[in-house]
């Protein structure tokens, strides 16, 4: 007898996936091969910040599409540069870089800072960092980032990365050497468990990083784009970084990531920094689309009514279940089990129609598209009240 070939032998086997299989989206609703429709709070990882496939990315996908879809990064296109000064204007940064994954905006991000350190302070290219980091996948990013079990993955390390703990100022002083570009970390730890870095921190830390005139860095990829309930988590800290990343909801769904810095700290040089697909202009398009529809009146005001009613809601629920606290910002929020029940959680509520990330076996992270009704949040309560009645 001949054992029945999976349909996903082709595909490299890189994380444990239920056999399920997405044909469709929309809104906050995804749908299988099946016809099975699930309520979706995980949106691609914080991706899909306007939910699935919404008329604003699909009218530029369709109308960029027929006009200009890429031209040499040789080359300026209408699209790259209208999102750039739109980016600028919101952010106040001064100049961007346009990537295809956050992984490479952060790459890119270190590169900037060492180049920098070269220039202005004597070669320094270390990189203070945090513990329970994520700053990507690419061999730099992977070295950035403090996840515990890449501690010895894929050895040796790109040097230049000492980690404190996230938190601890003192730290960070400590840390800090004749060797030392620049601090980088996350406004919001995501894949950490959504564990906040606290708006007093991200202050000291501007004041202690420009009082010693190196860089900070802020990997906004996860926390920017308004999921924290504004347009980025720095704002809340009343704070400029000098050099920022962008990614995931930034595109809506596509790959688009940028990397952005102040005047002073931009200084890549000719053949320094570039990409074949970087700042296409069909990519460029959807940025700005969906930078537009973020940055609408009450767009952002809607993300707080909605973190709010989210945040009540899984309060009320942890009551009844003697779970712990909600901990996170605007859209991008976790739920403390207290008892590493959370895979069990994920797998019970995706064979009922809902999708939950649990980013450590104790926590529940919720991170619903930013367009989420309050009807679909209510929904997306009583399935996973229903869950956790099970579970225990
Ligand atoms: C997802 C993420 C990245 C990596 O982005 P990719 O597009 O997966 O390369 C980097 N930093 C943070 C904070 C992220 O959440």
């Amino acid at each position: 007898m001949t054992v029945p070939q999976s349909p996903f032998a082709a595909l490299m086997d890189i994380t444990p996936r239920p056999p399920v299989v997405f044909a469709d989206g929309q809104g906050s609703w995804l749908y299988d091969t099946q016809g099975n429709r699930y309520l979706d709070l995980i949106q691609g990882w914080a991706v899909t910040c306007l939910g699935h496939s919404p008329a604003p990315v699909v009218k530029a996908l369709a109308e960029q599409g027929a006009r200009l879809i890429s031209c040499s990064p040789a080359y300026h296109n209408e699209q790259s540069v209208r999102l750039a000064g739109a980016l600028t204007r919101a952010s106040g940064m001064d100049q961007v870089f346009f990537a295809n994954s956050g992984a490479e905006a952060n790459e890119g991000a270190i590169k900037l800072a060492r180049r920098w350190g070269e220039k202005n302070r004597g070669g320094a290219y270390e990189i203070v960092t945090m513990d329970n980091g994520f700053h990507g996948r690419t061999l730099a990013t992977m070295s950035a980032s403090g996840k515990p079990a890449w501690k010895t993955l894929f050895e040796p390390k790109v040097p230049g990365f000492p980690k404190v703990p996230i938190g601890d100022l003192g730290a960070v002083e400590a840390a800090i050497t004749d060797r030392t570009v620049a601090v980088m970390l996350e406004p919001i730890q995501g894949e950490a468990g959504v564990i906040p870095a606290g708006v007093d921190y991200l202050k000291a830390l501007h004041e202690l990083t420009a009082k010693r005139g190196i860089l900070l860095i802020l990997d906004e990829i996860q926390t920017g784009m308004g999921r924290t309930g504004t347009l980025f988590a720095c704002e809340q800290a009343g704070i400029v970084p000098d050099i920022m990343t962008l990614g995931k909801g930034l595109g809506g769904g596509v790959p688009l990531a940028a990397l952005l810095a102040r005047r002073e700290v931009s200084c890549f040089e000719y053949g320094d920094q570039g990409g074949t697909f970087n700042g296409n202009a069909l990519m460029c398009a959807v940025g700005s689309a969906v930078l537009a529809e973020i940055t609408a009146p009450g767009f952002l005001e809607r993300v707080q009514t909605a973190s709010d009613r989210l945040w009540k809601g899984l309060e009320a629920l942890s009551g009844r279940h003697g779970f712990g606290a909600v901990r996170g910002q605007g859209l991008l929020l976790a739920l403390d089990l207290k008892k590493p029940v959370g895979p069990e959680i994920v797998a019970e509520a995706l064979a009922d129609g809902l999708l939950l990330n649990a980013p450590r076996p104790d926590s529940l992270r919720f991170m619903p598209a930013l367009t989420i009704a309050d009807a679909e949040i209510d929904q997306a309560l009583a399935m996973l009240d229903a869950v956790c009645r099970r579970v225990a």
